[in-house]
């Protein structure tokens, strides 16, 4: 297949935000004659769906991304289009759009020559030699990926390159995420509405323990929808973890879970997912990214103190004051984080492994398993005469009635905890990889009149400080993902909260624009654009009614707490977590 024919589908998309109608422009993709879907005699769907995400694999799979300084891209784009890097510079500050501006300056360029010197590139041809910029490390390294770069640019036309840059950027913004494209797919699989919510089930569950959607949709179109079925849990491939839901605490927690249920201590460390073979071990975050290099003490500890051979386990990794031996505040785990000399740090900054499930045992998939069950497994695979405290099943209770509830989360706030996490009991208390349901409850607040949990919000536009804040941002315009569109709507302004420190690092980090992004959606304006990256948390007292924003809801009282740099856009608050607490 041509990667052009592919661009001519992206464009349709990007034009439409009819989702039926994304989604059908989305099949035709893979229902084109079978013969463009096989190159060098190997299948393209997992080549279609890369390019599609603007990602070579996926993100946790350790492979060279394209990495390429901005600089490069520049001089690379000067050089296939014949204009000056401080112009380009000049027209994508306007457009903030790394591929439009290519796409522009690649239409100008042809206009101005008679014969292009365009070479069609087939989407193995696309992705190969994106892989070969990638590859490109050592010495000069940037000077070989700008090269590889400005020859693409030289062979492909205007709309390839509008997609070349942003895949460089990683954004196609197709406004439409993995869980959409699943659906688009199920749709080839299934001949009535039935079976399509059973195809889309099965490729969803596959995804959430498996979450490579190139694999995934090859091995569909390949092997067929059964070999999805018998996805189970691997060794070295991260499971989409299971999240929580949030309740008040007056509501009925008894009645939610239907009866008696398993209360958890929440820790406010980072989720850890770990992963062992033998004296192999990889850690992966709540992000799903391989964070193995960033806890060496950790896997000392695990090697020492796990006892199965083969498991794999989900875990929060806190910070341990080394005077107290108290847990320490997430801020101090960050710190450690970004220090480079991590081996000196270990001492100051002692860690502790508070473990909470199990869904590997011996390459046994758990998952099907009953809480109890799993619990149980947790607390026999940890060899407490060798681990000395430092790896524990989290602190856990049996809750019959409210008051046992109140009085076990006052405990968990006592010893510096951010609460609890309620878990059923109930014989389908399966662990639901990637899904946020109702078998999982979070309680982080009895106070009535706040909100009962805090929120993920995307920086997507700043206004200009005043008094002290003068020369720095003074508020922030904060968006909510719809999920549907994949677009970011702006919910609320926040001016509370933001410390000297924090303020320096938005007004630093910041990418401001002139023109709205793409994705974003606001009635109001501010006095820059954000490209959206950043993500901050805050609290807030209630979700109230406005008519001021397309979601019809704001925030009362928001405040900053703290950055989230764990956390990916696609994963931060939705319009809809948002309308639940209204
Ligand atoms: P989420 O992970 O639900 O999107 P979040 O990242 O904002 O939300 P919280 O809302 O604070 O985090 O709560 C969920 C997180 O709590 C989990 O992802 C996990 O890292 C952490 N956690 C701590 N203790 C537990 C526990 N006992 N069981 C499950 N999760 C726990």
């Amino acid at each position: 297949m041509l990667f052009m024919d592919l661009c001519k589908v992206l464009a349709r998309i990007e034009k439409t935000s009819k989702r039926l109608e994304m989604m059908s422009l989305f099949q035709e993709i893979f229902q084109s004659d079978p013969n463009e879907l096989v190159e060098d005699d190997e299948p393209i769907h997992d080549k279609l769906i890369y390019l599609c995400q603007g990602k070579l694999h996926p993100d946790w799979h350790g492979m060279p991304e394209l990495n390429m300084a901005k600089k490069m891209v520049l001089k690379a784009t000067a050089r296939a289009v014949g204009v000056s890097p401080s112009r380009i510079t000049e027209i994508l500050k306007k457009s903030g759009d790394l591929g439009n501006t290519m796409g522009y300056l690649k239409k100008k360029k042809q206009q101005s020559t008679l014969f292009g010197k365009e070479e069609p590139m087939t989407i193995t041809t696309t992705w190969n030699e994106l892989e070969r910029i990638a590859n490109a490390t050592g010495e000069n390294s940037q000077s070989k990926k700008m090269r590889i770069l400005s020859g693409i640019l030289a062979r492909c036309s205007p709309l390839e390159a509008k997609y070349i840059g942003r895949f460089i950027e990683s954004k196609m913004r197709l406004g439409m995420a993995d869980l959409t494209m699943i659906d688009a797919i199920s749709r080839i699989f299934a001949s009535d509405d039935e079976q399509q919510k059973e195809c889309k089930a099965i490729l969803e569950r596959g995804y959430n323990i498996y979450p490579d959607l190139g694999t995934i949709v090859k091995k569909a179109f390949i092997e067929g929808m059964k070999s999805i079925k018998q996805i189970s849990p691997v060794f070295g491939i991260p499971i989409r973890p299971m999240l929580a839901q949030r309740l008040e605490a007056s509501a009925g927690f008894i009645d939610k879970h239907g009866g008696s249920f398993a209360a958890e201590y929440k820790l406010d460390g980072e989720r850890l997912q770990i992963h062992k073979d033998g004296k192999d071990i990889i850690l992966f975050s709540r992000r799903l990214e391989n964070i193995t290099n960033q806890f060496p003490d950790a896997i000392r500890l695990i090697q020492d103190c796990i006892k199965p051979v083969q498991a794999i386990l989900d875990a929060e990794i806190v910070a341990i004051n080394p005077e107290t031996g108290k847990i320490d505040t997430f801020q101090v785990l960050m710190q450690r984080k970004r220090k480079h000399d991590i081996a000196a740090f270990m001492q100051e900054v002692p860690i502790r492994i508070y473990i909470f499930d199990a869904m590997m045992l011996d390459g046994r998939s758990l998952l099907e398993e009953p809480y109890l069950k799993r619990r149980e497994i947790v607390e026999n695979s940890i060899d407490d005469e060798k681990c000395d405290g430092n790896i524990v099943a989290v602190e856990q209770s049996i809750i019959n009635n409210h008051d046992e509830l109140i009085a076990f989360f006052e405990r968990a706030i006592m010893e510096g905890t951010e609460g609890l996490v309620t878990k059923s009991i109930a014989p389908d208390s399966t662990y639901q990889p990637g899904a946020r349901g109702w078998l999982w409850i979070k309680l982080k607040s009895l106070a009535d009149g706040k909100l009962p949990d805090t929120l993920d919000l995307a920086i997507i536009g700043v206004n200009w400080g005043e008094g002290r804040r003068a020369g720095r941002f003074g508020s922030f315009f904060l968006g909510a993902m719809n999920h549907e569109t994949g677009n970011l709507e702006m919910i609320t302004k926040v001016s509370s909260g933001i410390t000297d420190e924090l303020a320096d690092i938005l007004y630093n980090d910041l990418n401001t624009v002139e023109d709205i992004p793409p994705n974003v959606i606001s009635v109001e304006q501010p006095d820059k654009w954000v490209i959206p990256t950043m993500i901050v948390e805050i609290a807030g007292d209630q979700v109230t009614s406005s008519d001021g924003s397309t979601t019809g809801f704001s925030i009362r009282f928001p405040r900053i707490l703290r950055l989230r740099k764990d956390k990916k856009i696609e994963d931060i608050s939705t319009v809809d977590d948002i309308k639940q607490m209204a």
